[in-house]
């Protein structure tokens, strides 16, 4: 015998302030349906998945999982009906016939648990039928038509049910097949008390973090739940040494014979830097933000653009947690500027200097660098979601 899922995906996405279906919301890089679905696969209760999609959708699905992949429980995709019952019942309806339990679930639900998913199956096959319910943990209050409160609700007596909703599949196919249509009827469990007098509430567990993804600030809730703590990026850079020219480095400049060449102050380490925070963003390089061919960039010092590195990846949701810069110079000697170096990087970044490090080494004279043809730089930095 076979444990089913009805997922449905087929409502619009105008509560969420978007103009298309919410399910296909992209929550730190994959949909909140692939999210769901994935939820449901490792669970390892699942058999069977059928997908109610509504027929504007089909080639943002079929986009989806070119992207992101499909299923592999997804055994078939059905188009949903005008009402979320009539969803439903086109759901049930092209499950396997050996299905025993069913579950109905909401794709706006990506937090779903294997505890959650395994009460309500062991309930359905207890009691006929599981859903998942909540104890009321608000002070309710009962209002007259004019608004105001004059009775508090005794919410020890009251549930509120999620999904998923688990069922013995033949009793809730027939529920669907024989009661007549009622305007009431919110979800499944309502219509299979109605059928069958009650319906069976499992333990929350750990239900409360079950959140539906409804509002704008639900979706930036669960962005920041599945988006990866940190994200790091790398940067290079290298440039000649030269006489007449000013030695920049970090911000911080250092008497030398020579310099090194380019458009801006040629900062050689701020560069790498800059390289790392945008790499980290996967928001391109300094060459695209600030190409050498724009008048508008020569001689600048490389730290005002390193403050605007820091509004650009503020303007796309992140900022530098800690960076770590090595550079490799044969000479001038470094360590007596290095705590200057750090300090100066850091008041561009608005961090501690106790997040910036900053190391220089030689090359034992190998190389361009141990030439002192040229000073090379290399960065790794971490950034963050703005919270
Ligand atoms: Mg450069």
């Amino acid at each position: 015998m076979k444990t089913g899922c009805v997922v449905v995906a087929a409502g619009r996405g105008k509560r969420a302030g978007l103009t298309y279906n919410k399910a296909f919301y992209p929550l730190a890089g994959r949909s909140v349906l692939s999210r769901t679905l994935d939820a449901l696969f490792h669970s390892g209760e699942i058999d069977e998945i059928i997908l109610v999609l509504h027929g504007d959708d089909l080639s943002l699905y079929e986009e989806t999982i070119c992207r992101e992949g499909a299923c592999p429980l997804v055994k078939n995709v059905v188009l949903g009906g005008e009402t979320r019952r009539d969803s439903v019942y086109a759901g049930l309806k092209a499950l396997s016939k050996d299905t025993d339990i069913v579950l109905v679930h909401d794709a706006a639900r990506p937090f779903v648990s294997k505890e959650i998913i395994q009460n309500v199956k062991r309930d359905a096959r207890s009691f006929g039928s599981g859903v998942i319910s909540c104890a009321v943990t608000d002070t309710v209050k009962r209002i007259s038509p004019d608004g105001a409160a004059r009775e508090t609700v005794d919410r020890n007596v009251l549930r509120t049910v999620q999904t998923p909703q688990a069922f013995d599949y033949q009793k809730l196919l027939r529920a669907h097949e024989t009661m007549p249509f009622d305007e009431g009827a919110t979800d499944d469990a309502y219509l299979f008390e109605k059928a069958y007098g009650c319906v069976h509430l499992s333990e929350a567990g750990s239900a409360r973090g079950n959140t539906k993804l409804t509002t704008p600030e639900d979706f930036a809730m669960a962005e920041m739940c599945f988006a990866p703590a940190l994200r790091v990026g790398t940067g290079y850079d290298v440039h000649r040494l030269v006489e007449g020219r000013r030695l920049v480095l970090c911000g911080v400049e250092i008497p030398y014979e020579k310099g090194l060449l380019g458009h801006s102050d040629a900062d050689v380490a701020t560069h790498a830097l800059m390289d790392a925070l945008l790499g980290a963003a996967a928001l391109g390089d300094i060459g695209k933000l600030f190409p050498d061919k724009d008048p508008a960039f020569e001689n600048i010092s490389s730290l005002v653009l390193l403050s605007r590195v820091k509004e650009t990846l503020c303007s796309a949701g992140y900022e530098a947690v800690n960076c770590d810069v090595t550079i490799v110079c044969q000479r001038p000697k470094l360590a007596p500027y290095i705590e200057q170096m750090r300090g100066a990087l850091a008041s561009a970044l608005g961090i501690s200097p106790g997040c910036v490090s900053v190391k220089a080494t030689t090359t034992e004279g190998l190389g361009f660098e141990g030439e002192g043809l040229g000073i090379s730089a290399q960065s790794v930095a971490t950034i963050q979601k703005i919270r």
